[in-house]
């Protein structure tokens, strides 16, 4: 078989075609443990054949391997699963390139992203298509159109116009982004609706829960912090009510806890002067990482030294997180549907972010099982994709993480990534370093840059 051709960084042209499925080629992963995620188990010795693009055969891995010509991965003590969903990137520093996120993303076991805002220098269908086509390298790939504020939903004129712009321009969602009126939120929900397209985003703050929950998603658990007044966060009774209209509703929500997380590592100092330590600041820009380091971060800029509410913005923060773990914890109990989302910013740096949000959804209180549930069929589920993607089965699509531990046992299992099958295509491990080497060499850490 052809070798796997992995672009490197500002060479994504040269991936054209490359990416490709070949809808004949056959690969087998044989005597592996797979995480079906069907349920919490865990098939032994299994046999998992792929070709292009589908699983074709699932089962004891005990008979003669018929599959000749076929690429042969030997599985033995290792698990294989469906990948992880990142529900919540952003492509933030055009200087790096797209490709060098997926590369990351990659790499660390992302087979699906769904970006989440469309900035002005950026073309998000463009990048959709050619991941679509072969020509972009990347995980499967969905977007929304760019951030709507009140003021591009100010009345029914232009309201109707963002819709039949999204659908025209064929956007997966919209993404709200601030307060409305009640009057054009309920236009927004009711147009969005009859054009099939959904609307997602930050909360409602103004209005009481029952208009955020018209949303397919709510994005960042911190916004509940907004959409309650401080007394209704410490009510029970308004809580239990509350999760209760959540789970009833139908909305699914992405915590992204590790993006508010990084914003205490920001402002907490002996935590903040450790950041050059922390093993994602190698895989970010150069340039980005001088910046966050800095006193010009601009959370340090904007918060540090100053109040929120009359008090000092740290412990007020550390509050907040609080909360939002314990409130992460009782909407799954509740049985909230819940997505793996990490809002890639700053530290939170893609691939690596996902798997520190992972930590931080079972500190919360989630079993690796309802984590991995929450990265896979959830999010299938979500898309729509459920016939397709999200389980191990036959008929589904060979979006996979092959992994050297258990991540059922111990859920930073998931980091130990020994291979990823994207659209039928295996990348094994050393392709998996050179795709990180190639991101490091334009990271703080390099040699030859300004920084060190
Ligand atoms: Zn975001």
């Amino acid at each position: 078989m052809k070798k796997l051709f992995i672009p490197i960084l500002f060479q994504a042209a040269l991936a054209v075609g490359m990416a490709q499925i070949d809808q004949k080629a056959l690969l087998v992963i044989d005597r592996v443990n797979v995480i079906p995620m069907t349920g919490e188990v865990i098939l032994e010795n299994q046999r998992v054949v792929i070709q292009g693009n589908e699983i074709i055969e699932l089962g004891p891995s005990d008979s003669e391997m018929s599959n000749k010509g076929a690429t042969l991965i030997d599985g033995r003590g290792k698990y294989l699963m469906p990948g992880f969903s990142e529900m919540h990137y952003h492509w933030r520093n055009r200087e790096g390139g797209i490709q060098r996120d997926f590369n990351l993303m990659l790499a660390h076991g992302i087979t699906t992203a769904r970006n989440m805002g469309e900035y002005d220098w950026q073309d998000q269908i463009t990048i959709r298509d050619q991941v679509r086509s072969g020509d972009l390298f990347g995980p499967n790939y969905y977007t929304t159109g760019p951030y709507l504020k009140a003021e591009n939903l100010a009345d029914s004129r232009t309201i109707s116009e963002t819709v039949r712009n999204h659908l025209n321009r064929g956007y997966d969602f919209i993404k709200l982004a601030d307060n409305l009126p009640q009057e054009q939120f309920l236009a927004l929900i009711d147009e969005a609706g009859k054009a099939g397209i959904p609307v997602i985003g930050h909360g409602q703050r103004e209005m009481p829960l029952k208009f955020s929950v018209k949303m397919r998603s709510i994005e960042h658990v911190e916004e509940f912090v907004y959409i309650y007044s401080d007394k209704e966060r410490v009510d029970p009774l308004f809580l239990q009510a509350s999760l209760r209209q959540i789970a009833q509703s139908g909305v699914t929500i992405a915590p992204t806890l590790v993006v508010f997380k990084d914003i205490l590592r920001y402002l907490d100092d002996p935590v903040f002067k450790n950041l050059p330590r922390v093993p994602e600041a190698k895989y970010m820009l150069a340039g980005d990482y001088d910046y966050w380091v800095s006193e010009d971060n601009p959370y340090r800029k904007d918060l540090k030294g100053k109040n929120i509410k009359g008090r000092e913005a740290l412990p007020v923060l550390r509050e907040y997180f609080e909360w939002m773990m314990e409130y992460t914890r009782l909407l799954h109990k509740e049985g909230v549907p819940l997505m793996t989302g990490s809002d890639t910013f700053g530290f939170t740096v893609p691939g690596i972010s996902l798997h520190r949000e992972f930590e931080l959804l079972n500190k919360a209180g989630m079993s690796p099982y309802q984590i991995l549930k929450a990265s896979t069929v959830i999010p299938a589920r979500y898309l729509g994709r459920e016939k397709l993607e999200g389980t191990v089965e036959i008929g589904k699509q060979a979006n996979l993480v092959l992994l050297e531990d258990n991540p059922l046992e111990d859920i930073r299992n998931s980091r130990k990534i020994s291979g990823v099958i994207l659209r039928g295509r295996w990348i094994d491990r050393s392709h998996i370093n050179r795709m990180l080497e190639e991101v490091q060499k334009l990271g703080p850490f390099a040699s030859g840059t300004q920084s060190h």
